[in-house]
C-alpha cells in the first residue's frame, strides 16, 4: 500500500471543481473571503463549456424596454419552468441579476451598448421584454475572460488538466479529493474542508448534443457516491436548434439569438409552421399572425411575440413533428432563414454564426436559410443544493451552476444560465464561508479511503482483459437516444433502464492501455462510470414523472397532472450501489411569491404586486 505521504498533496480552504463560469465566481467570492482557493479543471483555464455561450446573459435591468424588472423575470422564469423551481431560487435570480452583470461590468466585461451607453439587451425565448446582455455572440467568451482576469488577481490557485475523481470524508464531513493530473495520470490528493462543484452537466451521454467533451456528469457521478442527492433529473433541454449538416457537426449549437433577431423557421413546403405550434397556456402574449409578430421585431414593444420565440420545449417539438410528418429539410430538420435582415446586420449581431456556416456547412446565412433540429443541450435537474447557501445534504459539498438542481425547474430560459452561474457561484462562495466559521473540528483524510478510490479506478489499466470503453460509449450513447428522448414512454424508459444494468456491468470491465500517461482510454473509463450513473438517473426520473411538463414529453401520459407539481424526483445511491428515485414532496409555495408569478404583466409593470 503507498504511504500517503508518497502522494503529491495540495492543501486548501476551498476545493472548487470546475472553472467555468460558476466556478470562477464561487472562487473569486471565498477568494475575497479570504480563504485560500483552489480551482481544479478538466482542461484550460478559459476553456469550459461556458466559453461556447453565445446569446447572453439575463438580468432585468430594464435598459431597453424600462417595463423590465425582477418581478417580470421572475415570473417568466417560473412560467418557463412550469412551477417546479424551486421558488426562492427564482426569486434570489431575478433579484440577484442585474447587480452580477454590473459588477462584470465593474471588472472590465465589454458588453454590446445602447445607443444611450447603457448595456444593450436582445430578446430570447420565454424573456418577455428584451432581456439577455450581450457581447455580439460571443458571450461566453467574455463572461469567462472577466472571470480569469479578475479570479487570477484575487490570489486563486489554477491547477489545470487536474480531473477529480473521488470525494473525501471523515465522519460524513467532506475532508478533499482525490484526483489526478491528466498528462502524466498522477493521482493528486487535496486536503479541503469545502468543496464546491461546478462540474457542468451530462450531455456527451446522447450522440447529438451541443455540449463538450468535458460534460460526462463527474459532478453527478462524485456526488451521488458521496451520499449527496440528484433532483429533477428527467427535465434534459433539447435546445431546438443544432446544426443538422455535414454529420461531422451535427448537434453544434445555433443560438437561440437567431431567433431573437428576427430569425424564423419553416418547413419543407415553405410554411412558417410556429403559428400552428402555439399552446393554449402560458403564451397568450405570443403573436398568431406573421404580421403581429413582424411589428414585435420591428421593434413595437406593444405588439406580440412572433411563435418561433416560444420556449425551447415547444419549439423543439414542433420541429420534430415536422419532419416526422414528412415536412423537414433535406438533411432531416427545419429551415431557419434571418437572410431578410440586412447583411451587414447579421454579420455584426451574429458574428460566430456567420463563420460557424461558412466553415462548417459552406452556407451563408445572410443568403441562405440554415438547417437546424433538436440537440441534446442542458441539465435543469442535478445536484441537489439548499436554495439559500448551495450546500448539498453532504456537510462541506456545495454545488452550483448546471450541476446543480432548482432554478430551472422543468424547463430553462434561455439566458437564464449564465446568470445562474454568477448569481448562484457567488452565492456558494458565501456559503462555504459560512460553513467554515460554523464548523469545528478540521476534517481529516483517510488513507484507506484514498486507496479505495485509487483501486477504483487503477483497476481500468491492471486487468489482463476488458472492453474497449469507447464502444460502451458508443452503445450508452444509443441506449439515450432511443430510449430517453426527447419524447418519452413507459416501455421504452423500462428498456433503457434494463440495457442501462447490463451496461453497467459492461463498464466494471472494461480496459485501458496500461499506462496512465496521456490516455484518453483510461480517462475515458474513469468518465464513463459518471456517464451511466447520469443516464440512469435521467431514466429513473423521467420513468418515475407520470406526465408531460416542460421540457420532458411523455406519449403513454400526455400533458401536465396535478400531482406533477407536488413533488421533485430525488435519486440516491443506496449501500448495496444500487440508484433509487423517490418522490419528495414539495414545501408550499411562499404566498408572496405565489401571488407575483400569477399576476398579470400590467400589475408587475406598474409595481402594484
Ligand atoms: P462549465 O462552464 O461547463 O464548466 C464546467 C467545468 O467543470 C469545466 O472547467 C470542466 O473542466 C470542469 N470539470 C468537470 N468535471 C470535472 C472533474 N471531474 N474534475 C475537474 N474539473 C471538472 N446559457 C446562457 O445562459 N446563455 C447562452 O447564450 C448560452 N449559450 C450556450 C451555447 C452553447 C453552445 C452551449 C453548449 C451552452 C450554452 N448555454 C448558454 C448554457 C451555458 O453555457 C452552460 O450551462 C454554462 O456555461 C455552464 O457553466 P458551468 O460553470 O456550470 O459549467
Amino acid at each position: 500500500m503507498i504511504d500517503l505521504n508518497e502522494i503529491q498533496t495540495i492543501e486548501h480552504d476551498v476545493l472548487v471543481v470546475g472553472a467555468g463560469g460558476a466556478g470562477l465566481r464561487a472562487a473569486i467570492e471565498t477568494s475575497n473571503l479570504g480563504l485560500n482557493t483552489g480551482v481544479i479543471t478538466k482542461s484550460l483555464l478559459g476553456k469550459a463549456h461556458t466559453v461556447m455561450a453565445e446569446g447572453g446573459m439575463a438580468a432585468a435591468m430594464g435598459n431597453v424596454d424600462s417595463r423590465d424588472n425582477w418581478k417580470v423575470h421572475f415570473r417568466d422564469t417560473m412560467r418557463g419552468g412550469k412551477f417546479l423551481n424551486v421558488w426562492e431560487m427564482a426569486a434570489v435570480h431575478a433579484q440577484d441579476a442585474p447587480g452580477r452583470v454590473r459588477e462584470l461590468e465593474d471588472w472590465g466585461a465589454v458588453f454590446d451598448r445602447t445607443r444611450t451607453g447603457l448595456i444593450n439587451q436582445r430578446n430570447f425565448g420565454g424573456h418577455r421584454y428584451p432581456r439577455l446582455a450581450h457581447v455580439g455572440d460571443r458571450t461566453g467568451l467574455e463572461l469567462i475572460r472577466t472571470l480569469q482576469d479578475h479570479g487570477i488577481h484575487q490570489g486563486m490557485d489554477v491547477h489545470s488538466e487536474c480531473i477529480g475523481v473521488d470525494l473525501l470524508k471523515d465522519g460524513g464531513k467532506i475532508s478533499g479529493m482525490l484526483a489526478y493530473w491528466r498528462d502524466t495520470g498522477r493521482f493528486v490528493v487535496f486536503r479541503a474542508p469545502v468543496v464546491i462543484f461546478a462540474t457542468g452537466g451530462a450531455g456527451k451521454a446522447w450522440r447529438v448534443t451541443s455540449n463538450s467533451w468535458e460534460y460526462t456528469g463527474d459532478g453527478y457521478g462524485m456526488a451521488t457516491r458521496a451520499g449527496a442527492e440528484l433532483m429533477d433529473m428527467e427535465f434534459t433541454q433539447f435546445h431546438p436548434t443544432g446544426m443538422v449538416w455535414p454529420p461531422s457537426v451535427r448537434g453544434i449549437l445555433v443560438t437561440e439569438g437567431v431567433r431573437g433577431e428576427g430569425g424564423i423557421l419553416t418547413n419543407s413546403d415553405g410554411v412558417r409552421f410556429m403559428f400552428d405550434n402555439i399552446p393554449e397556456r402560458f403564451a397568450p402574449e405570443t403573436a398568431d399572425t406573421k404580421e403581429e409578430g413582424q411589428r414585435w421585431l420591428d421593434g413595437d414593444r406593444e405588439a406580440r411575440r412572433p411563435p418561433e420565440l416560444l420556449t425551447r420545449d415547444v419549439v423543439a417539438r414542433a420541429i420534430m413533428r415536422e419532419v416526422k410528418s414528412g415536412r423537414g429539410s433535406e438533411h432531416g430538420g427545419a429551415y431557419l432563414d434571418i437572410s431578410h435582415r440586412d447583411s451587414d446586420f447579421v454579420k455584426r449581431k451574429l458574428p460566430s454564426m456567420y463563420h460557424q456556416f461558412k466553415e462548417l456547412a459552406e452556407v451563408d446565412i445572410t443568403a441562405q436559410p440554415m438547417e437546424v433540429g433538436p440537440t441534446l443541450h442542458y441539465y435543469m435537474g442535478g445536484i441537489r443544493v439548499n436554495a439559500h447557501s448551495q450546500m448539498t445534504n453532504v456537510p462541506g459539498l456545495f454545488a452550483a451552476g448546471e450541476c446543480s438542481a432548482g432554478l430551472h425547474g422543468a424547463n430553462r430560459l434561455g439566458g437564464n444560465s449564465l446568470s445562474d452561474l454568477i448569481v448562484f457561484g457567488a452565492r456558494a462562495g458565501i456559503g462555504a464561508k459560512e460553513y467554515l466559521d460554523n464548523l469545528s473540528g478540521s476534517p481529516t483524510v483517510q488513507q484507506e479511503q484514498v486507496h479505495q478510490h485509487m483501486r477504483g479506478v487503477t483497476d481500468f489499466l491492471n486487468r489482463e482483459d476488458g472492453e474497449n470503453p469507447y464502444v460502451v460509449v458508443d452503445d450508452l450513447q444509443k441506449i439515450m437516444e432511443l430510449n430517453v428522448g426527447i419524447v418519452r414512454e413507459g416501455e421504452e424508459l423500462e428498456k433503457g433502464i434494463e440495457e442501462l444494468q447490463k451496461l453497467k456491468e459492461r463498464v466494471k470491465k472494461v480496459k485501458a492501455h496500461p499506462t496512465s500517461q496521456y490516455n484518453p482510454g483510461w480517462n475515458t473509463c474513469i468518465d464513463l462510470r459518471n456517464m451511466i450513473t447520469s443516464a440512469e438517473a435521467t431514466a429513473l426520473c423521467a420513468l418515475q414523472r407520470e406526465e408531460s411538463r416542460g421540457a420532458h414529453t411523455r406519449l403513454d401520459f400526455e400533458g401536465e397532472r396535478e400531482e406533477g407539481l407536488t413533488y421533485n424526483g430525488v435519486v440516491h445511491l443506496t449501500e448495496s450501489g444500487e440508484l433509487k428515485v423517490r418522490k419528495e414532496m414539495r414545501k408550499d409555495a411562499p404566498e408572496d411569491l405565489q401571488k407575483i408569478a400569477h399576476s398579470t404583466l400590467e400589475e408587475l409593470e406598474g409595481n402594484r404586486v
